[in-house]
């Protein structure tokens, strides 16, 4: 798979040596998570693990060499069972994923380290993130933070496609159009939306008080979630560096966190 990961802060590119010289105490290691599965018919499987990987990789060039913050290899396999029909989406069950992550989360602890991060960037992984995170915490100890998706102001795009563009729309094209133009089909472009903001409904898809279940198929024939048409590599590029510095910023942050008791 394609990395943006500069070297210095790619932690599998150091030996066991290398590794056992690092501050254990302070050092951050960031454990990205993120899907294979399908994004619509212009867009490849792995779009969620790419997009992951480049605003990580983004963030991690404005963080100087010294500070020991690194990225581990991602998860790249997640739930993803409501993509469940479209050929080519790899899920796992949540029990696996769980397992796996909190795996990780052991091999942390035995070596030593103290603080981690699961950076999620596939909507289908997020509950399970926050279940990770505490869980972690309590059983290795561990100081654990989350980060979900790129945290970008997303300015030019509409009301209608900031609410109900879900997947494989504008924004996760134009991040593509601007990272790996070479994989995005863009003559293949379809739309579906789940609904409209100028008509709300009371049971919503996520994200309000009561929620309907859904599967990809039962709603978006094409697995577009969003409309893809107004996507450009500029905004891609805009939309990235700034994810990129708030990313940055949040890592820093969590690299200098002391906890309080009380205020
Ligand atoms: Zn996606």
């Amino acid at each position: 798979m394609k990395t943006w990961i500069p070297d210095a802060h790619n932690f599998a590119y150091l030996n066991w040596k290398q590794v056992d010289a690092l501050p254990r105490e302070s050092t951050l290691l960031v454990l990205p998570t993120a899907a294979i599965e399908q994004h619509g018919h212009h867009l490849p499987l792995a779009t969620d693990t790419l997009i992951n990987d480049l605003i990580l990789g983004k963030a991690l060039a404005l963080i100087p060499e010294e500070l020991p913050i690194y990225a581990l290899p991602p998860v790249c396999y997640g739930k993803s069972n409501e993509h469940i029909g479209f050929p080519g989406t790899m899920s796992v069950s949540a029990q696996t994923f769980l397992a796996v992550v909190r795996d990780l989360g052991a091999s942390i602890a035995a070596s030593g380290f103290n603080k981690v991060v699961l950076y999620n960037t596939h909507g289908g992984n997020s509950s399970l993130v926050d279940v990770l995170a505490r869980d972690l915490r309590a059983e290795f100890g561990l100081r654990t933070f989350s980060l979900f998706g790129s945290p970008a102001n997303f300015e030019g795009v509409s009301p209608q496609e900031r609410a109900y563009g879900f997947h494989a729309g504008e924004i996760e094209t134009a991040f593509l159009l601007h990272a790996t133009p070479s994989l995005v089909d863009t003559s293949a472009y379809t739309s579906n939306y789940i609904a409209r903001v100028e008509n709300p409904e009371l049971l919503k898809p996520e994200g309000s008080s009561a929620n309907f279940a859904w599967l990809t198929r039962d709603i978006a024939p094409s697995g577009v979630m969003g409309d893809p048409t107004p996507a450009t590599a500029e905004h891609g590029e805009t939309w990235s560096n700034e994810a990129a510095a708030r990313i940055a910023q949040l890592l820093v942050a969590m690299y200098n966190f002391q906890p309080r008791h009380g205020a």
